[in-house]
């Protein structure tokens, strides 16, 4: 099995997140971070801002701050 990398692994974490990926994809990712501490930090990080947006939408925060999250969120990309 080869890793697939820190590249791609971070260009396709937004998609990650967002359960996105194709399964072969989501694999890749997931063995990636398993084994990379930089990549697996930036997904703690990425869950993180995600399950913020999701409270901020629910409790229907202002939507300054929904956007602020969401231009955070789409940065990282
Ligand atoms: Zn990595």
């Amino acid at each position: 099995m080869t890793d697939c990398g820190c590249d791609k692994a971070k260009a396709e974490l937004e998609e990650y997140l967002h359960n996105e990926l194709s399964a072969e994809d989501f694999r890749d990712i997931t063995d990636h971070m398993a084994n990379c501490e930089d990549c697996s930090e930036e997904h703690l990080v990425g869950l993180k801002l995600t399950a913020r947006v999701q409270e901020a939408c629910r409790e229907k925060a202002p939507a300054e701050l929904r956007d602020a999250i969401l231009s955070r969120l789409t940065a990282r990309a």
